[in-house]
């Protein structure tokens, strides 16, 4: 294996990818239209290499990636689900990729019945009235969301309501996002059983709250059983309730925000709907109402006008805009595409082959783990590698040994609230084959842990990268590259 990684220690003068003729008009010189102190004063700096170079170079970079195309990808909350590729293809065609956002409704009738079914869709998967496709990922729907909360609660005079609840559970993008949209957030505890601590909920329910939000199934996995009474006792104080449909692979088909009581819920295109979730690529966090709060979606709604589709900006009390333009189209066309070839049944499948993958994984695990809530759960489960600590093994050493058997870890110390957490998600798409491999690993790192534990404390053996000092990457980066010395 070769240790210059990046392109730059890869450089040879001189070496080229290309070879051009010799322009026949003029070459421009920057000296005319720019300033002497903008014009760089020596060549940029940049690495000579060969055509050859540059593919393997990138060809490799992306091997040492793990992918969900690459392997079992059980990160928790995360839903690293295979992703069809007809659903890429569909988003490539040149139709698609094409057309421009500038282009007059007349001609863009076809991209706004996308964006037309598409609302239509999420209105029926989740039971609410309204969609905007606007928000470019789940914290931005978040966000987006408590605006909306804002805003409703401002035009009804409650200036008042100034707290928004979250669960002890909940994912740390809920509390960030209610503390930029300018709440107080108030955290509500967990019971025993790993559910919305309903007394406690009591005591803080009143007056000045102008939302809870909330997940269900919560991210231990686990459905919130009281949600309709929940539900009465937010509506009952004024309040709203809000719904992290992050984690809508659970449960598309079986229930539905909308009937539970919710009034807002925002949902992870790129996590349930054919978008993969993680790497930085472009995602999509559309945000759905009742009826009542549809007055303050960002502007503009798609609306079906005498046959013909048109983007609607009079909407006199919206939020305004929270993205460029109406969202990031492809990542909506895939959703699309994805929701029309599985159909009603299709997605309803997709979320109970999730949740059966999940319980078949905690069922095999609970002989070897601990798993604080160990009951029935819904896509995902949370176990705990408490049970290793007298061999001085912690959740991190698990998770780092499962990298040398070609798995991506799961989610580690999260949910705060489960000590050595291993939040594990198989999603629908896995075999039973992939999880048998799975927990027969799983159970051979236990063994190991008793009887080897070096085998996990100094993990992964296997991997580009060994043990990272977490510590000091995190403290002092090194972000750009410098000219080693000689
Ligand atoms: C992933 C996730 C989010 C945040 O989504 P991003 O697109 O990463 O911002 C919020 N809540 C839950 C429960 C999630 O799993």
């Amino acid at each position: 294996m070769t240790h210059s990684l990046l392109s730059f220690e890869k450089s040879s003068p001189g070496k080229r990818s290309w070879i051009l003729p010799k322009s026949e008009v003029p070459t421009y010189d920057p000296s005319e239209s720019l300033s002497p102190d903008l014009i760089r004063k020596k060549r940029l700096d940049l690495p000579e290499l060969s055509e050859i170079d540059v593919i393997r170079h990138y060809t490799g970079l992306s091997a040492k990636n793990h992918g969900v195309d690459s392997g079992f990808y059980p990160l928790g909350s995360c839903t690293m689900k295979y992703n069809p590729k007809i659903n890429e293809e569909l988003a490539a065609m040149p139709q698609i990729k094409r057309s421009h956002p500038l282009w007059p409704d007349e001609i863009s009738q076809e991209v706004l019945k996308v964006f037309y079914d598409l609302e239509n869709a999420l209105m029926e998967i989740t039971g609410m009235d309204r969609f905007t496709l606007q928000p470019a990922a789940g914290a931005h729907g978040e966000l987006t969301a408590l605006l909306i909360v804002k805003a409703y609660f401002e035009h009804q005079g409650e200036t008042n309501r100034t707290k928004v609840l979250v669960p002890a559970s909940a994912h740390g993008t809920n509390p960030a996002s209610a503390a930029m949209a300018g709440f107080e957030t108030i955290t509500v505890n967990c019971d025993p059983e790993g559910l919305v601590d309903l007394a406690h909920l009591k005591t803080l329910l009143g007056p000045d709250v102008a939302a809870l939000m909330l997940t269900n199934p919560n991210t231990l996995g686990l459905f919130e059983k009281e949600i309709r009474l929940i539900a009465d006792l937010v509506h009952e104080c004024g309040g709203l309730l809000y719904y992290d449909g992050a984690n809508l692979n659970a449960i598309m088909g079986l229930v539905r925000p909308g009937d539970m009581g919710f009034d807002l819920v925002h949902l992870n295109l790129h996590k349930t709907f054919a978008t993969p979730h993680g790497g930085g690529g472009p995602g999509a966090g559309p945000v759905g109402v009742k009826s009542a709060l549809a007055d303050y979606l960002p502007v503009p709604l798609v609306e079906c006008r005498s046959g013909a589709y048109v983007w609607d900006y009079d909407r006199p009390l919206s939020i305004g805009k929270v993205l460029g333009f109406y969202g990031n189209f492809q990542v909506l066309v895939k959703a699309l595409a994805y929701i029309k070839s599985l159909g009603g049944a299709g997605l309803t499948q997709a979320s109970k082959d999730a949740i059966l993958n999940a319980n078949y994984l905690r069922a095999s695990l609970s002989p070897y783990f601990d798993i604080p809530y160990n009951r029935p759960c819904m896509h995902e489960f949370v176990l705990s590698a408490i049970n290793l600590k007298p061999y001085g093994i912690r959740a991190l050493d698990v998770a780092k040994r499962l990298i040398d058997f070609g798995y991506h870890p799961p989610t580690i110390y999260f949910p705060l609230i489960v000590e050595e957490a291993m939040m594990i998600e198989p999603t629908e798409t896995e075999s039973k084959e992939t999880l048998d491999d799975f927990i027969a690993t799983m159970i051979q790192i236990v063994e190991e842990a008793k009887n080897n534990p070096r085998l996990l404390t100094e993990a992964p053996h296997q991997a580009p990268i060994g043990r990272a000092d977490e510590a000091q990457a995190a403290r002092s980066p090194r972000l750009i590259w410098s000219e080693p010395s000689p």
